[in-house]
């Protein structure tokens, strides 16, 4: 075997995370290399060069990989993908990006997961931070990588988006405030199956937490409750809900939205820039974050009454012809789309298909009965919906060609004050690049209508 060099770091896929996590490594002296499967974005190869930072692509040299020291692999690729494996049996650590990040910074970190919600949280206690004057670094999968940022700017807190991908390969980072906003099943390919693998792998938000960090936790999700007390939790508590019952410190009470503490805080709901029940929860965990990071209530207040929302959840497209069309293309699981139709008003024509992540969709069967007008099925196999949802007797549009067909279909299924809802349940890669594509692609459909 190859002589391990203590002081290589090799990292596996060239994305924004393998990018940024090679920059850090550079800078602080370390031999690198990146090792990327697929071809790397120009824009990646650009950074790289401009930091003499040796890379291949199309494929894993392994001689120039198993002499790490240590490899930080890109949250995409599985821990059971061979050269993974290979590392783990010869005792080579695997890290994240995020972990690697975390030793070189004494930033205070705003760490927020769940199965959904994040990226609305994340940005929102961004936008807070921000509103209130502090030097705020946004990362994880928003914006730059943590480890870019590390490496080039100085921030005296992160915001931090955390997928279960990254968490997998996190030991020694700790979270100032964890932010656990719901667990159900999602990426169960990625966890064998097996649903208490992706639990544990969410709870890791909360390992090396002190007496003196924050677990901020929607107290409502069975799952989270019945975890709390297996993950020997050290941090403060700080449960939300909808209704002050069963010990939450952040509620609504008479039309107001009110955090116990460690300040006492209270706004009228009405006020939340973002609508929603489970947008609620969104603004209850981050006004807790921004409360317990000691913000003042002014600053909590505005920005909760002032954010602009993310683009792709829930986001308004237009009016045509008095159809109302939603895009929530980052509806990437059954849940979310919950979500979704829950906070419908009126009649809904449903979009939703794609790639199915081993979806179960009685969640949605009782919602879909009650808001539904009519359903399109978008995906290169439909099989799955015709089989879940045929037998409710809407009226059913069969697509797998392509967002402007299933647009054209959804807008003659629908009647004058209904609402044309995209929100898939399902990854976008069978028919799109991203769910970004897709979502840009159904609002471009729906202003040429
Ligand atoms: P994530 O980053 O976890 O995927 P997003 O904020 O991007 O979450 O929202 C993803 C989807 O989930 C959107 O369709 C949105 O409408 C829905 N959603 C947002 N917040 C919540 C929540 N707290 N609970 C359930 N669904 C949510």
């Amino acid at each position: 075997m190859e002589q391990h060099n203590n002081r290589r770091i090799v990292i596996l896929g060239a994305g924004e995370s393998g990018t940024g996590a090679a920059v850090l490594a550079k800078v602080k002296g370390f031999d690198t290399f990146v090792s990327d499967a697929s071809l790397i974005k120009d824009k990646y190869k650009q950074m790289l060069d401009k930091y003499g930072i040796c890379w291949e692509e199309g494929g894993h040299t392994e001689r120039l990989i198993l002499n790490a020291s240590e490899v930080v692999k890109s949250p995409g690729i599985p821990c059971d993908a061979p050269l993974v494996l290979k590392l783990r049996k010869q005792g080579t650590p695997v890290i994240s990006e995020i972990e690697f990040a975390g030793r070189y910074t004494d930033a205070r970190m705003i760490c927020v997961t769940g199965s959904n919600g994040k990226t609305t949280t994340t940005s929102l206690i961004y936008h807070i931070f921000k509103s209130a004057g502090l030097n705020v670094g946004l990362a994880g999968n928003i914006g730059a990588s943590l480890a870019l940022q590390v490496a080039t700017e100085k921030h005296d807190y992160y915001v931090i988006e955390l997928s279960s991908f990254q968490l997998d390969n996190m030991y020694s980072f700790r979270a100032n405030i964890a932010v656990l906003m719901n667990i159900t099943p999602d990426h169960l390919d990625r966890y064998g199956h097996c649903m208490q693998n992706y639990v544990d792998a969410k709870f890791r938000i909360t390992q090396n937490q002190t007496p003196d960090d924050a677990f901020v936790f929607w107290n409502d999700d069975p799952i989270i409750r019945r975890e709390l007390d297996r993950h020997g939790i050290k941090a403060q508590l700080y449960p939300f809900a909808a209704v002050k019952e069963g010990g939450v410190i952040a509620y609504v009470e008479d039309n107001e939205v009110r955090i116990d503490k460690p300040i006492a805080f209270n706004m009228e709901q009405e006020e939340l820039a973002l609508r929603g029940t489970h947008n609620l929860y969104n603004s209850l965990a981050a006004g807790i974050s921004a409360n317990v990071a000691g913000i003042k209530k002014e600053f909590i207040r505005k920005a909760l009454s002032d954010f602009k929302g993310v683009p792709h959840r829930l986001e308004y497209v237009a009016t045509v012809r008095k159809v109302r069309f939603v895009n929530d293309s980052k509806a990437t699981n059954v849940n979310s789309c919950w979500y979704a139709l829950q906070s419908m008003t009126a009649k809904t024509v449903l979009i939703l298909g794609g790639k199915d992540k081993g979806n179960d969709y009685k969640e949605i069967e009782e919602l879909v009965r009650q808001k539904c007008s009519a359903l399109v099925y978008l995906g290169l196999h439909n099989e799955k919906l015709h089989a879940a949802f045929d037998h409710l007797g809407l009226p059913v549009a069969d697509v797998n060609t392509g967002m402007k067909d299933a647009v054209d279909a959804a807008f003659r299924l629908a009647r004058e004050g209904e609402t044309v809802l995209l929100s898939p349940c399902c990854a976008s890669f069978d028919l799109f690049k991203s769910y970004e594509d897709r979502g840009d692609q159904f609002k471009e459909c729906v202003r040429k209508l």
